[in-house]
């Protein structure tokens, strides 16, 4: 593997000290998972956080949270019933719905929010109500959709659920100052080593409505009841005590993490955006896992990636391709009903992802500038 001088992700996680004396305690309790007195304190912390009475489920990683939510908010899925998502985002929403028995119906987004965008959705639903069985909507890396009313409003209209996954945006906010987490049926957040708020692996459900929260729980637990009698599907999706851990001290000083993160993008914007490179709107509300700035064509983009390889900085570009050109997610293209997705494919090929380190140093940060400076201007 290269190394980079600077390296897209770098998580900040406790010393070695810390949790080995977490794992001494486990030792001590002889209680390794299945629901131990870290997973209940860690659970009941991101309850304390997220605060607007909400309940949550912790689970072993973020795509059971998704495949525990879609189950338990829209059903096992029977026939051709199709969930409605974007193709602009993680492979692991149209693999939740495929999980469950659903098809992936991809719609585009909005141009300027790179969010999906509520309007195709209605034309499909007006068009066919029929087929659609939810709505499973991302919050585009982790970044609060300003569209996210509109989506609700529409949901109510045609009677649809919405699951929404909010995976890298655990201490993003909404428009309206709320922490993500408590719209649509439920919200589902990672918590893997990528993502703002690192565990190594872990994720979490959360939701008002307990029946939603209930059968997650019972999901996570081999579909177990509380007589232990299996009432429901499930899996094995439970956090490890270890894990929970962890998750308790990242979770203590958070908001102080998460504004060092938010000046680094602040620092990006306010040198980049001069060159026409345009920043995802509410971002700056964002736990910021990276910073996506969209270059003014490919061939710029093209050049700010090679740029930035020649100064030792490793950057990506989510989400390209876009899932409805990956191969298992090609055969969903060929339905009848599959549309165009121009915007997708067109915001897709001028990303640029950014590293943000949690207390960036500031000589790093001019390095990444200058390197997209000199690439975006060559
Ligand atoms: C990271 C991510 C996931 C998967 O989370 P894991 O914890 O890695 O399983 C799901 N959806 C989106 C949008 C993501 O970014």
């Amino acid at each position: 593997m290269r190394a980079f001088k600077i390296p897209f992700i770098k998580p900040s996680l406790p010393s070695s000290a810390q949790i080995a004396r977490d794992f001494d305690e486990i030792v001590e309790s002889n209680w390794f998972t299945n629901f131990g007195p870290k997973e209940r304190q860690f659970r009941s912390a991101l309850e304390d956080f997220l605060g607007q009475g909400l309940r949550v489920e912790t689970f072993a990683n973020g795509t059971l949270a998704l495949l525990a939510a879609v189950y338990s908010v829209f059903g096992r899925g029977e026939s051709d019933r199709f969930l409605l998502m974007p193709s602009f985002t993680f492979a692991a929403v149209p693999q939740a719905a495929i999980w469950n028995g659903y098809k992936p119906w991809f719609i585009d987004i909005d141009p300027v929010t790179w969010q999906a965008d509520p309007k195709f959705a209605r034309d499909i639903l007006e068009a066919d109500r029929n087929q659609i069985a939810g709505i499973v909507l991302p919050n585009a890396a982790g970044v609060g959709s300003p569209h996210i009313a509109e989506w609700e409003q529409l949901g109510w209209e045609f009677d649809l659920p919405i699951v929404i996954d909010s995976a890298a945006g655990f201490g993003s906010r909404y428009e309206d100052g709320q922490y993500l987490g408590a719209r649509g049926s439920c919200e589902i957040f990672s918590f893997h080593a990528t993502k703002p708020f690192a565990i190594g692996e872990g994720g979490a459900l959360a939701s008002r409505d307990e029946r939603i929260v209930n059968s997650a729980h019972e999901f996570q637990n081999f579909g177990f009841n509380s007589l232990r009698l299996c009432g429901q599907l499930g899996i094995n999706g439970k956090l490890a005590e270890i894990n929970a851990a962890i998750g308790l001290r990242q979770l203590v000083d958070l908001d102080r993490r998460l504004s060092s993160r938010r000046q680094t993008l602040g620092r990006y914007r306010s040198e980049l955006g001069v060159l026409g490179l345009t920043f995802q709107p509410n971002a700056e509300e964002s736990a910021n896992q990276c910073a996506n700035l969209c270059c003014t064509s490919p061939v710029q983009k093209k050049a700010v990636l090679e740029s930035l390889l020649e100064h030792g900085v490793e950057a990506r570009d989510y989400y390209n391709p876009p899932l409805h050109l990956h191969p298992y997610f090609l055969a969903y293209r060929h339905l009848p009903t599959t549309t165009d997705l121009p915007t997708t494919e067109d915001v897709s090929s001028r990303i640029v992802s950014l590293p943000i380190h949690e207390n960036m140093r500031a000589d790093d940060i001019d390095l990444v500038i200058e390197a997209v400076k000199a690439g975006a201007v060559s």
